[in-house]
């Protein structure tokens, strides 16, 4: 495989695992188990029993014939956002959790922004039986309600961070202080395809799911196992990474990859990191952040919780200085234009961070007999209280 991470970690020049040395031991288990352990019969079997059972998969491909006729093409939508939970987030929480249980872990830990993960994350600890403590900021706390109290009835601890300025990366601080205290007991559970190797690979792997699954989908019912475009939202890029995965060697696959643009780029509130960003360490990698000309991190914006980050995968800032993927960038209001077509051409309401791929199609010139698959990441209850506020616009 071309764009596989290597020995140490490294996509080209980014990734790698830059640690504070009291989590050294952590992390060497990880890097020196993970792949056994996934690989293993009695792992696979498990893993593929709860995704099937308990997450309800595989989520459908449906061929969106409404949508299609309108952009005067094929598009065929990749259905995350039937899971169990709401979104794919569950496809890696599942596998982390399995993880944990083997290595002998007996608690679990987290950081949140949103309260996406943290939700992913207390729902698999409370399958698994196992103590789930989830930090996050206290501005985003207060923010984001509905989650917090899904996170307590699921029995998980949420714990504010209140440095910094009280929000994700505050967050991150927190949990990686958690886990330096409690090395032998405790496992922690990222998010997305981004901290310290083996975090950005091993997720990968949990959501490449959604680009196996797709293959076969694809094969049945349009004669072709690959497609000729995959969009996807990129925050961390998790869910973009697993629906690209089995198709990064296909050149014949063009990778399209939509960051939230915010009130626009230039405007000083935007989480266009792959324009904005410069190489630098963010959560113990080398990838692309916003960062001030002190290595500060900046604030990143958009109206989508989820894209709402100031960093990439190190994986995305690698395909991206190797055109293997291409990024445009959907500001807020073309978002939500995007999530209501969907909803009017479809009866399919998007989390507003799949509406930003959806925002992507008007920027692209189709041919009608291409195939064209966009991940739908996840659905959007949980942001219908930020749709309403532009029902009439
Ligand atoms: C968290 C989230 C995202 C962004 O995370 P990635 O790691 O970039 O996939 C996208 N869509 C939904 C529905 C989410 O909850």
């Amino acid at each position: 495989m071309k764009y596989e991470v290597d020995q140490l970690g490294f996509y080209g020049r980014y990734g790698g695992a830059f640690i504070p040395e009291l989590l050294h031991k952590n992390i060497a288990e990880l890097q020196e188990q993970y792949l056994q352990i996934m690989n293993s019969q009695n792992f696979k079997r498990q893993f593929n029993q709860l995704l099937c059972d308990y997450v309800g998969r595989p989520s459908p491909l449906y061929f969106a014939k409404r949508l299609s006729e309108k952009y005067q093409t094929k598009i065929y939508l990749k259905r995350e956002d039937l899971n169990h939970t709401g979104s794919h987030k569950i496809n890696n929480t599942i596998g982390q959790i399995l993880l944990a249980k083997y290595l002998g872990k007996t608690r679990i830990i987290a950081e949140t922004g949103a309260g996406q993960h943290g939700v992913a994350t207390a729902t698999v600890a409370a399958l698994a039986g196992l103590e789930c403590v989830v930090y996050m900021g206290e501005k985003d706390i207060k923010r984001q309600a509905p989650n917090v109290a899904r996170m307590k009835m699921l029995g998980a601890t949420v714990k504010p961070a209140t440095s910094g300025s009280k929000t994700l990366k505050d967050a991150t601080n927190e949990a990686i202080r958690d886990w330096i205290n409690h090395p032998n007991d405790t496992y922690y559970i990222i998010g997305s395809v981004v901290g310290p190797h083996p975090y950005p690979d091993m997720v990968a792997r949990f959501q490449s799911v959604i680009s196996e699954e797709m293959m076969q989908q694809l094969a049945a019912q349009t004669g072709r196992d690959y497609p000729d475009r995959i969009i996807a939202c990129i925050g961390g890029g998790s869910n973009a990474a697993g629906a690209y995965f089995h198709f990064l060697d296909n050149d014949k696959v063009e990778l399209i990859s939509v960051e939230a643009g915010g009130l626009g780029i230039d405007t000083g509130h935007s989480a266009a990191t792959s324009v904005l960003g410069t190489d630098g360490v963010i959560h113990a990698s080398l990838t692309k952040l916003m960062q001030d000309e002190d290595g500060q991190i900046i604030e990143p914006y958009s109206i989508s919780a989820g894209l709402d980050y100031p960093g990439i995968g190190p994986l995305h800032a690698h395909l991206i200085s190797k055109g293997r993927t291409k990024v445009l960038a959907a500001n807020d209001d073309e978002a939500i234009k995007a999530g209501y077509e969907l909803t009017r051409l479809e009866g399919i309401i998007p989390a507003l961070e799949s509406a930003h791929a959806l925002a992507a199609l008007p920027k692209i010139k189709f041919k009608p007999d291409e195939i064209t698959v966009v991940n739908l990441s996840g659905r959007g209850d949980k942001d219908l209280a930020t749709y309403l506020k532009f029902l009439n616009e």
